[in-house]
């Protein structure tokens, strides 16, 4: 990802998808104006510069993606160095930040966790590039995007 500075924004987006942020761009209220007028300004020419090298970059650091492979009760993600991350199915689905789970302004959940079933499990998984994994989940419920760095904080919270 790559945000803005234009108050912060990038910090929203960051913690709801588990993005790292690559690069800042500053953006000078003068110019802000101009940049969204055109997009052949030298300011959007920069802009746009920098947040091609910001991505070239995250290509060459992180450029797997994993193997999602359902384990009832978990989901494990299988990297090509052998790590292995496994989450229980239940903590991954209680975790799901979408709108309909999470209330988009407050941030807080808007589903009662009871209702999922100690026994949920995924009947479809799919990776998202290198970042994020999908699921469809058993009571039919869909999580387009759960961040691989979400998962491994919920791992690792696990752990402890
Ligand atoms: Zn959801």
């Amino acid at each position: 990802m790559c945000s803005l500075d234009r108050g912060g924004g990038g910090g929203a987006l960051r913690e709801r998808f588990g993005l790292e942020n690559l690069a800042v761009l500053p953006i000078r209220p003068a110019i802000s104006g101009r940049l969204e007028a055109t997009a052949t300004a030298p300011e959007a020419a920069a802009a746009t510069d920098a947040v091609v090298r910001a991505v070239g970059r995250q290509a060459l650091i992180r450029p797997e993606r994993p193997q999602a492979k359902a384990t009832p009760p978990h989901i494990e993600l299988h990297w090509s160095n052998g790590r292995v991350e496994r989450v229980p199915n239940r903590t991954l689905r209680l975790a799901c930040s979408c709108a309909l789970c999470v209330d988009e302004m407050s941030r807080k959940p808007v589903f009662d966790p009871a209702t999922v079933p100690e026994d949920i499990h995924a009947t479809e998984l799919w990776t998202i590039g290198n970042y994020a994994l999908g699921v469809v989940w058993a009571e039919g419920h869909s999580t387009n995007d759960f961040p691989f760095q979400m998962i491994e904080t919920l791992v690792a919270e696990a752990g402890k």
